[in-house]
């Protein structure tokens, strides 16, 4: 089994019929929708295909739907065509719709100019070409160029020194987000986070949608968000390394730090951790990735995230199958590594001592070669969270009676999750589910597992368990076919 998760950006090279089921087999765990780009009508069949693939190859297969956030943009060229930014020559931009041209360019963003002071950096382009403010009246920048080139319209504006005034989530995000919540994607990601606050808007939009529950991710791509990372990770659920813009909010030398710092930070509170953006960059035109790359990729298996995700090589790129084959390769190599120590997990976050003593205890039986496996008999997922956040280093079978519920584990390392007939869950220590697991070839006769369950409730004795067993131990079951079909979400 792969513990460390692929999600893979659909988009031209792969959003078709056959590029999906494709995908899955070559390794894929989690479709990204880029909602930057494409239609809704593009979106929805997107999703009919991911959830038809799935269906088609009995795979809990999660789709997470990223949302663009305030991205700063400049606006359109006369005639479309681009403008030369020389070093020392002025730049003004200006808040407004109008049509560019030499020397002068507009953004629809009117919080750039109210926020920006003199001396701070605009970064153009992906960071290509660099302005630095003179002065601003609120609504219109005078610049200086620092570094320079052509500028093409539509480019994205970074501003680092700034924190923005407007929220992360904006209102072609809400219309997005009610959208995604409408075909039941299962997974949000926030772009540009701040604070903690667009987080809090975000989950109350979710809400408001009828789709509290959803897994939020939040991105961190912008400096403020590093700042403020421990509150931001006490109101996610997940976190996105965005090294594409990171890399444009914070010094290029800096990113490789703030991956590590970001995902310490975040594994010891058992938040799960997206590495993003060119992990195999060069493998959007060629069939073979570089060394470095490879070595990347790796280091972040070492580093024990949860997830990789590729997004122009399968989004756009000519080899989408051979970078998902390549990247589900290096991690499986990168997996047999000895792990690197790692900052411990703080099971204390979770509150309630028994919940953590029962998991703790599952992870050390697994870790002292005890058990092989450990299966979380989970409804909503949380043991399953939980066991995933300790890394036992066995998988874990996290059984649930929601498909929903299997769909958001994907996200998590080493968690093999399958949505069963609830009727199997309503026995205390596992034993239906231990037959169920066996009949499916999931478990073996012979193999000694640990079977898991917490709940916050101590009264409730059947939620709160830890047996372990060898397979083939029990009773032989009563007669008649259990029908291992999951309650739909
Ligand atoms: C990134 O910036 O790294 C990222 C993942 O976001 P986007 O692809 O939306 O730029």
């Amino acid at each position: 089994m792969r513990h460390t998760r692929i999600i893979a950006t659909l988009g031209p090279s792969s959003a078709t019929a056959e590029g999906i089921p494709a995908l899955i087999e070559a390794g894929v765990d989690i479709f990204r929708l880029n909602f930057s780009h494409g239609s809704h009508a593009q979106h929805a069949a997107a999703v009919r295909l991911v959830r038809e693939a799935a269906t088609n190859c009995s795979r809990h297969i999660g789709i997470l739907q990223d949302l663009s956030g305030p991205k700063i943009r400049t606006g359109r060229l006369a005639g479309s065509t681009p403008i030369l930014l020389v070093p020392g020559q002025p730049l003004q931009v200006t808040t407004g719709d109008e049509t560019g041209m030499p020397g002068h360019v507009y953004t629809t963003f009117a919080g750039l100019a109210q926020a920006v002071s003199p001396g701070m950096r605009l970064l153009l382009d992906d960071g290509q070409l660099e302005l630095v403010v003179e002065s601003s009246d609120g609504h219109s920048i005078r610049t200086q160029v620092v570094v320079g080139g052509l500028l093409a319209e539509h480019k994205g504006i970074n501003a680092p020194d700034v924190a923005l005034p407007a929220s992360a989530l904006t209102e072609k995000d809400i219309t997005d987000l009610q959208f995604g919540a409408s075909l039941g994607v299962d997974m949000v990601a926030l772009s540009f986070v701040q604070s903690a606050d667009d987080l809090i808007l975000t989950r109350a939009a979710l809400h408001a949608a009828d789709a509290g529950s959803t897994t939020l991710v939040a991105k961190i791509e912008r400096p403020q968000a590093v700042q403020n990372l421990e509150r931001i990770l006490g109101h996610c659920d997940g976190v996105m390394v965005a090294r594409g813009d990171l890399g444009n909010e914070v010094p290029l030398q800096s990113v490789p730090r703030a991956q590590k710092e970001i995902t310490r930070l975040a594994q010891r509170v058992g938040v799960p951790v997206i590495v993003a953006t060119q992990v195999l960059e060069s493998m959007r035109s060629n069939p073979r990735p570089t060394r470095a790359e490879v070595s990347d990729a790796a280091n972040a298996v070492d580093d024990s995230v949860d997830a990789i995700m590729l997004s122009g090589e399968t989004a756009s790129g000519k080899y989408p199958l051979e970078a998902v084959r390549m990247l589900d390769a290096v991690i499986r190599d990168a997996e047999t590594m000895v792990a690197s120590p790692r900052a411990a997990f703080n099971a204390g976050v979770l509150g309630v001592p028994h919940n953590r003593a029962i998991c703790e205890s599952a992870v050390t039986l697994a870790r002292s070669g005890e058990a092989e496996a450990i299966v979380a008999v989970t409804r909503e997922g949380k043991t399953a969270r939980v066991l995933a956040a300790l890394r036992p280093g066995v998988p874990i079978h996290a059984i649930t009676p929601h498909e929903r519920v299997a769909r958001r584990l994907m996200l998590h390392r080493g968690v093999e999750p399958r949505a069963v007939d609830r009727v199997l869950m309503d026995e205390a220590a596992g034993t239906e589910v231990e037959r169920h697991l066996v009949q499916c070839g999931v478990l073996h006769a012979g193999e000694t597992i640990v079977f898991v369950s917490i709940n916050a409730d101590v009264t409730r004795a059947d939620a709160n368990f830890l047996r372990i067993r060898r397979v083939g131990s029990l009773p032989t079951p009563p007669s008649g076919p259990t029908a291992p079909r999951a309650s739909r979400p």
